[in-house]
Formats: structure tokens, C-alpha cells, sequence
């Protein structure tokens, strides 16, 4: 364990040294330039992944109010129906009814044919003939009596028809006025069902945004992601080569006492917000080694606790970065600031609550936010990362 720390320690010492050597004016430029193109589009991203949260609001509510209205059409359209088979069943009736109408009628218009062809092919027959051929005044008053019960029965048929026609004219029209109540109907079903696909098509659309825009915030998710493990490296070797000089400048190769003590918790590093807008844990496929503290681009940052500044610049223009080690060895990280938002240098002693920097959307693309992170020190050039949230409360 100690000599593979050795190990580590001498070649990220090396490692560290060779970085120094360097001129910075060498790079300072073109990275100056670099950085400000980075400023540039990540803050265009942000706006824009901004835009889109209030889009993806829009368009639930947009998706909730098609799902209304497609159900309000689904019971219109349930109604139109029943209604339309209470109208076909009415009409059924009525048809029917017509036709027996129409058939008795046929029958009564035969048997008044017949009576009237009958009076007139016994032409002679004539109601005043057969009364006057009475033998008697009896026989008179039978043959009165018969003609009348004719005579009547003549007038019942007549009547009859007629009614039969009144009727039938009535059907009739009671059957036209159901068939076009019945078109009425089947129109308002059909605009109906046209608008319940028009919805539905609307809702398509909706919700393939919604899933276009949570691919959008998932390849987001994904570039922090990548971003966070380039700088890891960097920082990762800084860190360890601070500390390896500590260890060797204290006495006897004694770890050097830092003049600070723990206050026993920690504060919450963004004291304006409150907002996580990503936690530690599993996300897009990656994993997320912090939490994600969302507030606007300048946005005072504060030392969770007293400690000593171990990182304070930029990682592989990646945004800038703070690490600052507590006393018990707990380091908290701080990332994705612009360079003016990085307000501490390494070896500086800060206090708990006291500014180190400012938000910043540099180097991520998920809009301006404190990417704050715990480790619990360094194994095999990474940060051991843990769930900041514990230290936080
Ligand atoms: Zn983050």
C-alpha cells in the first residue's frame, strides 16, 4: 500500500512537474480563446435547455388537455351511436308500420273497387231501383234498411281509406323527419371522430417532442458526464501532488497539521438555492459522482467548512474547478465555474461560508449550475466520490 502510494505519488509529481515547465504564455492565449468559445456556446446551450424545460412543461399540460379532449369526444361519439341505434329502431318501426298501413290499405281500395264495379255493372241496380221495386211497405222498409247497412258500410270503408292515407302521409313524414335527425347525427359522428384523430395526431407530436427533448437532456446528462471525468484526471494528479508535498515538507515525513479545525458540519455551498437539479447517483446510462445545484450564472459559491484550497483552475478546459480539503481529510469539489467565477488559489485557508466562487456554465451543457462533489480521498489517480447529501445535512 505504502510503496504503490509512493509510486503514484513520485510519478504524479513528475507528472505535475513537467506541467510546470511550460511557459503559460505558450498557451495562455489560444486557451483564453478556447474558453471564451466554450463560455459562448454553453451558455447558447443553457438558454436553450432552458427553453426546452418550459416546452416540455407546455407540452404536458398540452398532452393532458388533448387527453381530455380525445375522452370528451370518445362519449360524444359513444352518444351520437346509441342515439343513432334508437333512431334506426324508431324508423325500423315506423317502416314497418307504413308497410302494414299500405297493405291494409291495398286490401280496403280493393274492396271499395269491388262494391263500386259491382253497383255499376248491375248498372241498373240503383239504390232508388231496388227501393222501388218494394212489393210492400214492408218489404219497403227491409229493402230501406238493407241499402242503409250498404250504404253505411259503404261510408265506413271510404272512411276508412282515408284515414289509412291521413295515416300513411303521417308515417311518412314522421319517417323522413327520423331519417334526416338520423344523417344529422351520423354527420356530428363523423365530425367527431375527425377530431378525435386530430387530437390524437396533435398528442403524437407532443409526445414525440417530449421524448426528442428527454433524449436532448439525456445526451446533456451524458456530455457532464465525459466532461467531469476529463477534468477528473487533472485534478485528480494536482490534488495528489499537493498533498505528496505536504507529506514531505512536514516533519518527519508527518503529514503537515493544518490550522484549521472542523466546525463538525458543513453548510450548504450555494446559500441562494436550494435547487438540486440532478443528485448523486445513477443517470443516463453513467453515473453522476455529485449533485447538481442549479442558480443563475454568477451565483455566490461558499466553503462548505474550514480547510485549505488544494485545486482552484481550470481541468482539460473542462470549466474550473475548486477542491478544498477539511480536516478530516474530506475533500469538497466544486465545478463547471467560468475562470472570473474562481475567486480562491491553491494553498489558500478558507472559512465555512465564506465566497469562493461563482456559478458559472462552463464546460457542461445542462444549463448554469454548481456541480458539487465529495471525496473521501484519491486511489489509483481518481477521486473516491461519495453522496455529497450526508455532509450537507
Ligand atoms: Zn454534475
Amino acid at each position: 500500500m505504502r510503496i504503490k502510494q509512493k509510486i503514484i505519488v513520485s510519478f504524479l509529481i513528475g507528472a505535475f512537474a513537467m506541467g510546470t515547465v511550460l511557459p503559460a504564455s505558450v498557451y495562455a492565449d489560444d486557451a483564453q480563446q478556447r474558453l471564451d468559445q466554450l463560455k459562448q456556446q454553453h451558455a447558447q446551450t443553457g438558454q436553450m435547455i432552458n427553453q426546452l424545460k418550459g416546452q416540455e412543461s407546455n407540452l404536458s399540460n398540452q398532452i393532458d388537455t388533448l387527453n381530455k379532449q380525445i375522452q370528451e369526444y370518445g362519449q360524444q361519439i359513444q352518444d351520437l351511436e346509441a342515439q343513432i341505434q334508437t333512431l334506426s329502431t324508431k324508423i325500423a318501426a315506423l317502416q314497418a308500420d307504413i308497410d302494414k298501413t299500405q297493405k291494409k290499405l291495398e286490401r280496403r281500395n280493393e274492396m271499395l273497387k269491388k262494391r263500386i264495379r259491382v253497383m255499376y255493372e248491375d248498372g241498373e241496380v240503383s239504390y232508388l231501383d231496388v227501393l222501388l221495386q218494394a212489393t210492400d211497405f214492408s218489404d219497403f222498409i227491409d229493402r230501406l234498411s238493407t241499402l242503409s247497412f250498404i250504404v253505411d258500410q259503404d261510408k265506413q270503408l271510404l272512411e276508412e281509406v282515408k284515414q289509412m292515407k291521413a295515416r300513411l302521409l303521417d308515417s311518412q313524414k314522421q319517417l323522413k323527419d327520423q331519417q334526416a335527425l338520423q344523417q344529422q347525427k351520423q354527420n356530428q359522428l363523423q365530425a367527431a371522430k375527425a377530431e378525435q384523430e386530430q387530437a390524437k395526431h396533435q398528442r403524437e407530436i407532443a409526445l414525440s417532442q417530449v421524448q426528442a427533448e428527454r433524449q436532448e437532456k439525456e445526451k446533456a446528462y451524458q456530455d457532464e458526464e465525459q466532461e467531469i471525468a476529463a477534468a477528473e484526471a487533472e485534478i485528480a494528479a494536482a490534488v495528489s501532488a499537493r498533498l505528496a508535498a505536504q507529506q514531505s515538507s512536514g516533519v518527519g515525513g508527518q503529514a503537515q497539521e493544518f490550522s484549521f479545525t472542523s466546525s463538525g458540519s458543513w453548510t450548504w455551498p450555494v446559500p441562494s438555492s436550494y435547487t438540486i437539479t440532478s443528485g448523486y447517483g445513477p443517470r443516463a446510462g453513467g453515473f453522476h459522482k455529485g449533485i447538481d445545484i442549479g442558480a443563475p450564472v454568477g451565483t455566490p459559491i461558499v466553503a462548505v467548512d474550514d480547510g485549505e484550497v488544494l485545486f482552484a483552475g481550470p481541468a482539460s478546459g473542462f470549466g474550473h474547478w475548486i477542491v478544498i480539503r477539511h480536516s478530516n481529510g474530506v475533500m469538497s469539489v466544486y465545478g463547471h465555474m467560468y475562470s472570473d467565477g474562481v475567486l480562491v488559489s491553491p494553498g489558500q485557508i478558507v472559512h465555512k461560508g465564506q465566497v469562493i466562487g461563482k456559478v458559472g456554465s462552463d464546460g457542461e451543457s445542462t444549463g448554469p449550475h454548481l456541480h458539487f462533489g465529495v471525496a473521501t480521498g484519491i486511489s489509483g489517480g481518481s477521486m473516491n466520490y461519495v453522496n455529497p447529501v450526508p455532509y450537507l445535512q
